[in-house]
């Protein structure tokens, strides 16, 4: 197998697998606020117009960042620290527990 081929297998088999992380709840491609107490705040009224409501998916997916310049990819920098993802974002959940379980191992 030449290099190339081998490189984009491994590309796509990471890709594939950090994207299963996601459970398709949506809530990020909605408008957000911050209330009077520093709080995300999820406009459930005005999702993406690139958002399908019925079947929770993304019109645009593949081209998602140019077709709208507002559209976030959700790294692992994103999952720790992003204050636009809700706590219950799956990588939230994820990768902030995991962040916790270090800073708790570092703290015995
Ligand atoms: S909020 Fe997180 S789990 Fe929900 S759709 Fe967005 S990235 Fe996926
Ligand atoms: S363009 Fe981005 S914010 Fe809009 S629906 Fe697609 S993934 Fe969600």
């Amino acid at each position: 197998m030449k290099i190339l081929e081998i490189i984009k297998k491994w590309y796509r088999k990471k890709t594939k697998s950090w994207d299963d992380i996601c459970n398709r709840c949506g809530l990020c491609c909605y408008e957000k606020e911050e209330n009077s107490s520093g709080v995300l705040v999820i406009n459930l009224k005005k999702p993406c117009s690139f958002y399908n409501v019925s079947t929770r998916e993304c019109l645009v997916f593949d081209n998602r960042f140019k077709k709208n310049r507002r559209c976030r990819k959700v790294g692992i920098f994103q999952a720790l620290f992003s204050a636009y993802l809700p706590d219950s974002c799956a990588y939230v959940l994820k990768y902030r527990a995991k962040m916790e379980l270090i800073k708790d191992w570092r703290n015995k």
